[in-house]
């Protein structure tokens, strides 16, 4: 059986709702298009494997191998999209649609679209030729968890020498970016009556007091951080959201913040923690038992490719772009777990993802294709 036109893989792909969401009314299994990822791969000559994703069930990873062995190169991508507003597509989102010069469709650049590029790139490839292995990741769950990627870098079942990551980066190598931590501080007082205020302990009181410790910690990220290569150059503490108490006739006994922090390249998830904790240890020992701090979601790290990787040399000589640093977050940090030089290159722009209506321009579709056929050729043919 023939493979499916570019365009036709591509369709198919958008087709195949895969949805990922930390509300369980949209979240979706992302098995139907691991199986058909699978499927072209091995009619291309991939050994497949499907992963089940121990901490997500119903979610799958394929790990497809052309070759033996460790070194390489390795493309890599997530399967899942993120949920869409139905009021405010113009078109289908699962029907890939072409009008303007543009292929419209929820997963075109972000990131479904890029396996369609792989495979019919590889369709053009002599794989006789290939002397070192070439490796296709499909991951589950990057929009919400990054679970797959981090069982990934967990089971370090392959190395190879390079990875690329194909998220829309406008075909220009992004090498570095900050990471992403959601926090909770949590201020457990005890409740009375609001005529004596004195007779309880006021959550909201400590709170007050917590946030004071947390803008000196805000403070000193910019006085002793400065990384050039982001707009915001030293790590940042964001206040996001607050809740606490529920009547004013009564002493408030529990209060809730919510935090964001971005470490830059450099600087560790857990140094971040341990910087807060060690903020407000001093209200701890005043109120014991009153603080807890807790991580809303796991924490990504930053990531940054070593500067003078070849991989960057190769992707800036084959796109014509400069490398460059990102302001989200991406499976970067842990695939480069897996031990090899890892960058975010891929076509659309980030601007039109996580959005109604996102399309992939059509003048993506030729340097693409180049770059990905150079790429592998460069690294798999010696
Ligand atoms: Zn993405």
């Amino acid at each position: 059986m023939a493979l499916p036109t570019f365009l036709n893989l591509y369709k198919d792909l958008i087709s195949i709702p895969s949805i990922s969401s930390t509300d369980p009314s949209w979240d979706q299994s992302n098995l139907n298009v691991i199986n058909q990822l699978a499927s072209w791969l091995e009619e291309l000559g991939f050994k497949s494997e499907i992963q089940a994703v121990r901490s997500a069930p119903g979610k799958y990873n394929l790990i497809a191998t052309l070759g033996e062995g460790d070194g390489g190169l390795l493309l890599a991508g997530h399967t899942d999209t993120v949920p869409y507003d139905a009021g405010k597509w113009t078109t289908d989102p699962f029907t890939l649609t072409e009008k303007d010069n543009r292929l419209y469709g929820l997963g075109s650049i972000d990131m479904k679209g890029f396996f369609a590029f792989v495979i019919e790139v590889l369709k053009e490839i002599d794989i006789n030729k290939l002397n070192k292995p070439l490796r296709i990741l499909a991951t589950a769950d990057e929009e919400t968890t990054m679970a797959g990627a981090q069982e990934i870098a967990e089971q370090k079942t392959f190395r190879p020498d390079y990875a690329v990551i194909g998220e829309p980066t406008g075909m220009a190598p992004v090498t570095m970016h900050k990471g992403h931590m959601s926090e909770g501080i949590r201020i457990t007082g005890s409740s009375g009556h609001s005529s004596d205020p004195d007779k309880g302990l006021n959550a909201i009181e400590i709170m007050h007091l917590v946030i004071g410790e947390l803008k000196k910690v805000q403070q000193r990220f910019k006085e002793k951080y400065h990384n050039p290569h982001f707009d915001v150059p030293y790590p940042t503490l964001n206040f996001g959201s607050i809740s606490g108490g529920d009547s004013p006739n009564r002493i408030c006994g529990c209060c809730e913040l919510h935090i964001d922090m971005r470490p830059i390249p450099g600087i560790t998830t857990s140094e971040l923690f341990i910087t807060v904790k060690q903020a407000l240890s001093e209200i701890e020992k005043r109120y014991p038992k009153s603080v807890e701090v807790y991580h809303l979601h796991e924490p990504i790290p930053s990531y940054q490719c070593p500067e003078h990787s070849d991989l960057i040399n190769r992707a800036e000589i084959f796109t014509g772009n400069p490398a460059q640093s990102a302001n989200y977050c991406t499976e970067a940090p842990f695939i480069q777990q897996l031990g090899c030089d890892t960058i975010i290159l891929g076509p659309g722009h980030i601007t039109q993802a996580h959005q109604p209506n996102e399309y992939l321009d059509l003048s993506f579709v030729k340097p693409t294709k180049e770059v990905i056929k150079k790429l592998i050729t460069h690294y798999c043919v010696t």
